[in-house]
């Protein structure tokens, strides 16, 4: 078995020969960095940085420029503006080759001509890494990306899942400070990617890469991250961890690109804001004035009440939960229970919620056509 805290990445040495990966320094740091095709701003000037060790993924939907942003880290594309640093260095202008990252790319981009083994010692033999040491990390990264038997056959004779699998190991035998994945797992069928998302995950705890991963889907983002940027017509909209962008988004574009929410007008007074079909919802900042909230359907608590102000109009089982539509005044919301006591349709029911949440900001200039859930 290797040694899985000899093969981090991005380890330092301490003093007494104890290694330990450093956790406060930035990786990366993505400095106003802009890009502009004829016709086209693919990206706006944008700013973001990694942290060693962190596993960090940029969301957004097709064409936000996630992939633009992940081929000017690697290099591959030169930005308009900006910057980009690594381990504080200035490696704006350095070619691909020169760059301490590897990338894996949704097509893997495996050599169809070339052996598993000679795929994953290519990066190895061109940085001219000495042989015995090109033996130890070969068969370190064979082992933990389970290939051990597949080293002999050519990539046409792999799965879609195992071609993934190389393509991982040929980025981190290079042990790169930074590891880029570009939607890694979109070309694989949706029981594959759940495995191969635990095995991804597995992977980084065992390597402690500091890892940047692209992803549209919500669901890979928040079950991977240690933090997510999404972002939205090529600028970062807002970064967080999982739990508080889906619990308490700022951005009306987050709530909303995360899976079904309510938008709901609030009056705020301190740390309350006022529901407007009566009783307050906890905020976890203070301010004042009129704002807007999301609310998840899954924090909307309904009870049976003669007297309550909503009424059930739709109930779906879907088997572990009951999706409710709730009318209150005319405003629909949408609620989510557990199946074992399910509410009738036609129950009046009364709305309350426990869990505390952010006041949605103004939008971002430019971030239009986020579409409004609930009236
Ligand atoms: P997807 O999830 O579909 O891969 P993305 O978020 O990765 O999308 P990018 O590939 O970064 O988006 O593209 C951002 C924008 O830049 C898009 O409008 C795209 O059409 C444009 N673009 C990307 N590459 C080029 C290019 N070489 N020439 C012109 N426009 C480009």
């Amino acid at each position: 078995m290797p040694d899985p805290v000899e093969f981090r990445v991005g380890l330092k040495k301490k003093k007494r020969g104890v290694t330990a990966v450093t956790t406060q320094a930035h990786e990366l740091d993505v400095v106003d960095v802009s890009k502009a095709f004829v016709g086209t701003r693919a990206l706006l000037p944008t700013s973001l940085s990694v942290k060693t060790g962190e596993f960090v993924t940029i969301l957004g939907p097709s064409g936000c420029g996630k992939s633009t942003l992940l081929r000017i880290i690697t290099g591959i594309t030169e930005p308009s503006g900006g910057r980009v640093l690594l381990r504080g260095k200035d490696i704006t202008h350095l070619p691909p080759e020169r760059r301490d990252v590897a990338i894996v790319f949704q097509s893997y981009a495996l050599f169809p001509h070339m052996s598993v083994a000679d795929n994953i010692l290519f990066g190895l033999k061109m940085k001219r890494v000495p042989k015995e040491e090109r033996k130890r990390r070969f068969a370190q990264v064979v082992a933990i990306c389970g290939l051990e038997n597949l080293v002999t056959r050519s990539p046409r004779q792999l799965s879609g899942g195992q071609q993934q699998r190389v393509a991982l190991a040929r980025a981190l035998v290079v042990q790169p400070a930074l590891l880029l994945l570009d939607e890694p797992l979109s070309n694989l069928d949706a029981k594959l990617r759940e495995t191969l998302r635990e095995e991804l995950m597995a992977l980084h705890r065992r390597t402690g890469s500091t890892t940047l991963y692209v992803t549209h889907d919500q669901s890979e983002a928040m079950s991977m991250s240690d933090r997510i940027i999404v972002m939205k017509d090529g600028q970062v909209v807002e970064s967080g961890a999982p739990r508080s962008l889906y619990m308490r988004p700022r951005q009306r574009f987050t709530a909303l690109f995360f899976g079904h929410t309510n938008i709901v007008p609030v009056k705020v007074d301190g740390s309350q804001a006022r529901l407007p079909w009566g009783g307050s919802v906890a905020l976890v900042e203070k301010s004042s004035g009129c704002g807007e909230i999301s609310l998840r359907p899954e924090c909307l608590t309904l009870a049976a009440d003669a007297t309550g102000p909503g009424v059930i109009t739709a109930a779906t089982f879907m088997g572990a939960d009951v999706h409710y539509t709730v009318r209150i005044g005319d405003r629909l919301l949408r609620a989510r229970h557990g199946s074992t006591a399910p509410f009738a349709e036609g129950t009046r029911v009364s709305v309350t919620v426990d869990t505390p949440v952010s006041l949605l900001a103004a939008e971002l200039p430019g971030l239009t056509g986020a579409t409004t859930e609930a009236q």
